[in-house]
């Protein structure tokens, strides 16, 4: 089908939030007041650390503080893979953390099984399946990288089925599959928003003060607490978490270490019983396929297809700006995509695009910290794998915050920092040069140029 046709009805904003369950927004903070924690943020990490806050202790007084709407940025935007990795992958960890991996992998297992136990125990409905990931190669060269993913994994144990072919087609059935690895319960499918909404309940439920369109414009500290200044009230917080992800930081070390890049994705109109045969898909996994630019997609509750990634935008000067959320250029790219690998799905139409901005830092993976005397935890950099990993990073924050040494905080992964990103505007032609190198990477086998090369031996990169 002609994308720009199949397109052409989409509206321009994120499906999940797109939704009658989207709850009212909670007031304002529009007076003084004072706290033990104030968490800004709420995206998972500042959710997640809010609710366990008062589930560690019921008698902490919580304020969280929300700049727009509870969810409405990366965490109500994504392609909803709750994952166990707390590395961006098995590869990544391990390559950086070899020593820990193990522990890294097995705390990330526990932390996901958590999520699902939390999930029963406030009765959040957001269709979680823990359906686990079809990894996809569409290229020969994909498949080397498919096997040396296996012997890393037979070390570890880990729950994975190699699929040929024909056994990969009979999972999800696409002409462009080679081969594929199910990573069987490492993976969860979920709406992110009605999870969001989810936690913003639970929260209120224990009794957090949630504050929405409340931005923080300043802390200052003085001396025994912090006091965050908003447009219409303050709060004097004895410790402080921030869960503000990409955003301007209001700790200003931390723009050396987080880049905006840009992700997208298209969803498509439900799939009639006989499309959905055509595809087959009866073990609903969420897929992606192998190559540096890869695509993510998985089906909803209501057979639609969640079809994005692909272009990983970095806008020079790196800026968060409303505007970039729309690309037309990769939403027709990732349409044409759509219908190369599901042929039997030419006619299906797309009713949703939009985009994201994700944390990006050099390790990929979050890294974790204090300032303030210790009064404030930060986590950020979850590099476009957060959904999962967030929770885990809630936990850090609140280990840090305690001043006890936990098995979290003893972790090197924990302790260290990535490396910073160069000033702009190096910064702009170091990544756009990068992103060119992987793009070249793709068309050419898989074959890293120098550059790359160079990039890796010092664990350095650029991913979504
Ligand atoms: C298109 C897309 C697809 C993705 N797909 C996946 C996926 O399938 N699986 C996965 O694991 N991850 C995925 N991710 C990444 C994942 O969504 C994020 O890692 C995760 O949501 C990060 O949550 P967060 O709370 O740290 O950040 P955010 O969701 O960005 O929330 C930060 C919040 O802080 C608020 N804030 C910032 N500054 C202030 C301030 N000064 N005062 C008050 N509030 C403030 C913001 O308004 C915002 O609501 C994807 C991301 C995108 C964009």
């Amino acid at each position: 089908m002609d994308p720009l046709k199949a397109l052409a009805d989409a509206e321009r904003k994120p499906y999940w939030l797109d939704s009658p369950a989207r709850p009212e927004p909670r007031p304002r903070l529009d007076q003084t007041t004072s706290a033990d924690l104030v968490v800004v943020g709420g995206g998972f990490s500042g959710l997640w650390t809010a609710l366990m806050a008062k589930e560690r202790d019921p008698s902490l007084d919580v304020v969280l503080l929300e700049g727009r709407r509870i969810g409405w940025a990366a965490t109500g935007r994504n392609g909803g893979f709750c994952m166990a990795t707390l590395t961006h992958g098995l590869a990544n960890g391990l390559e950086r953390w070899p020593d820990e991996i193990g522990r890294l992998e097995r705390m990330g297992v526990a932390n996901l099984d958590e999520i699902e136990q939390t999930l029963e125990r406030y009765g959040v409905d957001c269709s979680f399946e823990r359906t686990g990931e079809l990894h996809v190669a569409t290229e020969p060269w994909q498949l080397d990288g498919l096997r040396e993913h296996l012997e890393l994994i037979s070390e570890l144990g880990l729950d994975y089925v190699p699929l040929d072919q024909e056994q990969v087609r009979a999972e999800v059935n696409s002409p462009t599959y080679l081969g594929g690895l199910w990573e069987r319960s490492g993976c969860a499918m979920l709406d992110p928003a009605r999870l969001a909404w989810g936690l913003r309940e639970a929260c209120l439920r224990l009794g957090v003060r949630v504050h929405e369109r409340t931005p923080v414009r300043s802390l200052r500290d003085d001396g025994t607490t912090i006091t965050l200044r908003t447009p219409y009230g303050a709060v004097a917080a004895r410790q402080v978490a921030l869960g503000t992800g990409v955003f301007p930081p209001l700790l200003r070390r931390l723009k050396h270490f987080v880049v905006p890049v840009y992700d997208y994705a298209l969803m498509t109109e439900p799939l009639t019983d006989v499309q959905l045969a055509e595809v087959g898909w009866r073990n609903r996994q969420g897929v992606g396929d192998s190559g540096n630019q890869f695509h993510y997609y998985r089906l909803t509750d209501d057979n639609r297809i969640l079809w994005g990634g692909y272009d990983a935008v970095y806008y020079n000067g790196g800026l968060v700006k409303p505007e970039y959320e729309q690309r037309d250029e990769t939403f027709v790219k990732l349409a044409e995509h759509f219908y190369e690998t599901f042929p039997q799905l030419d006619g299906v139409r797309f009713t949703h695009r939009w985009g994201g901005v994700i944390d990006t830092c050099s390790r990929f993976s979050a890294f974790y910290g204090q300032a303030h005397g210790g009064r404030l935890a930060y986590a950020t950099g979850y590099t476009g794998m957060g959904v999962g990993a967030t929770r885990f990073g809630a936990n850090v924050m609140l280990d840090l915050l305690s001043g006890e040494s936990t098995e979290r905080t003893e972790l090197r992964m924990v302790k260290e920092k990535p490396m910073p990103f160069p000033p702009e505007p190096v910064r702009s032609g170091v990544i756009q040069f990068t992103r060119w190198s992987i793009a070249q990477a793709d068309q050419n086998q898989g074959k890293r140029n120098l550059w790359l090369r160079a990039l890796d031996r010092m664990g350095l990169g650029f991913d979504s």
